[in-house]
């Protein structure tokens, strides 16, 4: 007889984790860093993938009532509860700007007259040809114009992304980018999520600890790599989108 194991999947930190990391040093920096990047920026914005990382940002941009505009890339394959979240989170903080993009409907017909969308699982050109439709080319029409943007991108997130600065120049779309949360632990962003009750996206509650589009992002178990679930048939060092890909020079 066989015996049933079953598996554990990755769970939420719990709300005790918070006393366990000191916020105040942490939020006195990022409000500064927030405060500063609004003053010397008339035209930034804020990438909200609608990730926790993301909403500690909007949450500290709300809270400080800064000018800062808040884009969500709609790719057309979010999964549903996404998209039920995105109205939780524009009703809970009714008072900023959200610009939602979408990928031009020209991208999409392009990409389907030239490959077949479930070889995005065998071919790393065909995924990346079917990121460029749905998130870069609506990021290059969301930061035209702009001066800066702001991500929730942390180093311990990925090997792509140890070197990450706190701030850069973003030579692929010629503006400053800036990485408030560099330097932030996995646990540090829960703990500020869990103090201040920020809504989250409810797939956090079923073993998905990093969320992009649903046929791309699956549940991991305990203890495996938190971008485990992320385009999981590819080898680790090519786990981007592209949105984050381009070589970068640290302004600070
Ligand atoms: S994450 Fe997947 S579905 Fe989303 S744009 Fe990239 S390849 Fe397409």
């Amino acid at each position: 007889m066989s015996s049933f194991i079953p598996i554990q999947l990755w769970q939420i930190p719990p709300t005790t984790i918070t006393q366990s990391v000191s916020l105040p040093p942490l939020i006195q920096n990022l409000e500064q860093q927030l405060s500063q990047i609004a003053q010397q920026h008339k035209k930034v914005v804020l990438a909200n993938s609608l990730a926790v990382e993301d909403m500690v940002l909007t949450h500290a941009i709300a809270q400080l009532q800064l000018p800062i505009e808040i884009i969500v890339l709609d790719t057309g394959k979010l999964h549903t509860e996404a998209l039920s979240y995105l109205d939780i989170v524009k009703k809970h903080y009714d008072h900023l700007t959200f610009a939602v993009y979408q990928p031009l409907p020209q991208s999409l017909q392009d990409f389907e007259t030239t490959h077949d969308f479930l070889d995005i699982y065998q071919s790393l050109s065909v995924r990346k040809a079917c990121c460029f439709a749905r998130k870069i080319e609506p990021l290059q029409r969301a930061l035209a114009h702009k001066t800066a943007w702001i991500t929730g991108q942390r180093r311990e997130q990925s090997p792509t992304r140890q070197q990450l600065p706190q701030r850069e120049w973003d030579t692929a779309h010629n503006l400053e980018k800036f990485n408030p949360l560099a330097d932030w632990t996995h646990e540090q962003v829960w703990a500020y999520i869990h103090a201040h009750s920020i809504p989250i996206h409810p797939l956090y509650h079923h073993g998905m600890p990093s969320i992009g589009c649903e046929p791309c992002t699956k549940p991991i178990r305990q203890g495996e790599d938190l971008r485990a679930g992320r385009w999981w048939w590819e080898s680790q060092d090519s786990k981007e989108c592209g949105l984050h890909a381009n070589p970068t020079s640290s302004l600070s």
